[in-house]
């Protein structure tokens, strides 16, 4: 099935044939409190306290919320605000290695997962601190536990990574099959569905090869390729690909009977359970061509971005800009002592003459972002909405239902900042209707 819209960028899959590499222990990591979508926790350590690999340092801050844990064992040095990639400082916490980088003694297997209960599955995905890998962060456990009137009978595995330049996904997949498929058959026994679909753009046929021969015979786990077009990596329009199911406007995946997890997500539900390892590392696309040598790195969360860029020989002297994520969805950073996080799909620099410099002229209505929304906006509308600071006619044109892929953008021959607009108007609409509501009590 193929969704409507969408562009073909320049993919500049350069790392995709490179085995992952392990980075060595840092003088110090940054673990910031704050790492996921919902509350953050509460921090349970001291300044000075020694802590092992593995070992809480926050206690979740309600149901939508999970710890955070330390990446290797040292001392805490500080618990301060510092360098957040999302812009500003926020709460972390320091931690100077001891160079042992021994486990928490409290970090062991839970034994074979076929033999636990859902419950209980889902309660060690929380305490592992499991949140979406893919980027979006939402806590995974929440995701496993759809309300009883939305029966879901299908779990799909997201590994399409349509993100131009990232492979981490990709690598995860070729490198540890079997593993992502055991924590697939985990999964579909918590949410007690008897299918799984695994999705993959057809550029990356070597990890259908892969999974399909790591595929467990007591499974029905399929595996299927979807056209190579962004952004197929979106839930929506990924259920639509693989199965023609339309997930309603406004809705979630689960109002169409769906749970979508990532596939780097599924490797470290399998790690929690099988070895009782909390979410201390994942696979970093270091890439772009302002990176002297690009890599896919297994990074412990709370690195510094300068040093994951320094094990990949550095920044060039022309890079103009460093974005955590992809160029249509990442973001900027301004500063590179920000820290890896769960999150963290990728590490891109770009040169100065690849950014574009330009100022938005004004739409000459041409067309072009209506026919790449792979939403069915007409993202030109709404552009001239928000410009026009019109924010209350904007649930008009659905303004909620953007998914700030930026195919309209990248497509604007005017070179409008249009995501920009809709981030702006998205805060303003929902401002709107705060007001209205106010207003009618
Ligand atoms: S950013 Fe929003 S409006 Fe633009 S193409 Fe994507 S979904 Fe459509
Ligand atoms: S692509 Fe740009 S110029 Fe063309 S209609 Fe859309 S906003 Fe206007």
């Amino acid at each position: 099935m193929k969704f409507k819209g969408g562009i073909h960028p320049q993919y500049n899959k350069l790392t995709a044939q490179m085995v992952t590499k392990k980075m060595p222990l840092m003088k110090r990591y940054i673990v910031p409190v704050s790492q996921h979508i919902g509350a953050p926790g509460e921090v349970i350590v001291e300044r000075g306290q020694e802590v092992k690999r593995g070992q809480p340092l926050t206690r979740p801050n309600g149901f939508v919320s999970v710890p955070v844990h330390a990446p290797t064992s040292g001392k805490v040095k500080k618990i301060a605000d510092f360098p957040h990639p999302m812009g500003k400082p926020l709460a972390g916490i320091e931690i100077t290695p001891d160079g042992e980088d021994a486990w928490y003694e409290e970090v062991s297997g839970h034994g074979p997962w076929r033999e636990i209960s859902p419950a209980d599955l889902k309660d060690f995905i929380r305490d592992a601190g499991l949140v979406g890998l893919g980027g979006a962060s939402f806590p995974t456990h929440v995701k496993l536990s759809p309300p009883k009137e939305k029966p879901i009978d299908l779990l799909i595995l997201n590994g399409a990574e349509c993100e131009p330049y990232l492979t981490a996904d990709h690598r995860v997949m070729v490198e540890n099959p079997t593993e992502v498929m055991e924590g697939i058959g985990l999964l579909m026994r918590v949410l007690g569905v008897d299918q799984a679909i695994v999705g993959i753009e057809s550029n990356k046929a070597d990890a259908k090869t892969a999974l399909d021969a790591a595929c467990p015979g007591d499974l029905d786990i399929k595996v299927q390729l979807v056209e190579t077009k962004y952004p197929q990596g979106s839930e929506k329009h990924l259920i639509y690909a693989l199965t023609g199911r339309q997930v309603p406007a406004g809705g979630l995946p689960m109002d169409s009977g769906v749970v979508v997890q990532n596939v780097g997500t599924a490797l470290s539900c399998f790690e929690a359970v099988e070895f009782g390892r909390p979410l201390t590392e994942r696979v970093v696309t270091v890439t772009g061509s302002a990176i002297e040598k690009p890599a896919n790195v297994m990074v412990r969360v709370g690195t510094p971005v300068a040093d994951v860029v320094e094990f990949c020989g550095g920044l060039k002297d022309d890079v103009g800009k460093v974005i955590f994520g992809g160029p249509m969805m990442g973001i900027v950073q301004f500063n590179l002592e920000a820290p890896v996080l769960k999150g963290t799909s990728g590490i891109l620099g770009l040169v100065e003459d690849e950014i574009s410099q330009f100022e938005g002229n004004p739409c000459i209505r041409c067309g072009n972002c209506v026919d790449a929304c792979p939403m069915f906006l007409v993202p030109s509308a709404m552009g001239l909405l928000v410009e026009r600071n019109r924010f209350e006619d904007l649930g008009d044109y659905n303004i909620t239902d953007c998914i700030e892929c930026g195919s309209c953008s990248y497509v604007c021959i005017s070179h409008r900042p249009l995501v920009q607009f809709f981030k702006r108007g998205k805060l303003e609409w929902r401002e709107h209707l705060k007001s209205l509501e106010a207003n009618s009590q």
